[in-house]
């Protein structure tokens, strides 16, 4: 792991386009559908920071996971069955992935440190 000599970020966070470049593209589509471009044009910067503790989810944190509730400007978005994004004053804040096996797996690979 490299250190930043300015003191910036310690760790380049891993970005959603980058990482899971498919999962990035159907939740543009959607977005795209619904007619949310300003959220659409979050999803392939989004920063994934952390991945849900709980088993057998794909579920991971774009904004620092909060103490207690996401508080005002909290919004629950179901786009299908499987994707659901909390957004915080229309930001992307975590993005609950269900039964998705594919995405735990990568999940997995960028978080190993992080068990269940
Ligand atoms: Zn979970």
């Amino acid at each position: 792991m490299q250190t930043s000599a300015e003191g910036t970020s310690p760790v380049e966070p891993h970005l959603l386009g980058d990482v899971l470049p498919e999962l990035a593209v159907e939740l543009e589509r959607h977005l795209i559908e619904a007619n949310a471009c300003d959220i659409a044009e979050q999803v392939r910067t989004l920063p994934i920071l952390a991945r849900c503790g709980c088993d057998g989810c794909g579920s991971f944190y774009t904004a620092p996971e909060p103490d207690g509730p996401w508080g005002p400007g909290h919004q629950s978005w179901g786009l299908n069955s499987q994707l659901i994004l909390d957004l915080v004053n229309r930001r992307i804040v975590f993005v609950e992935v269900l039964d998705r096996d594919d995405i735990r797996d990568a999940l997995s690979r960028l978080f190993p440190q992080q068990n269940p």
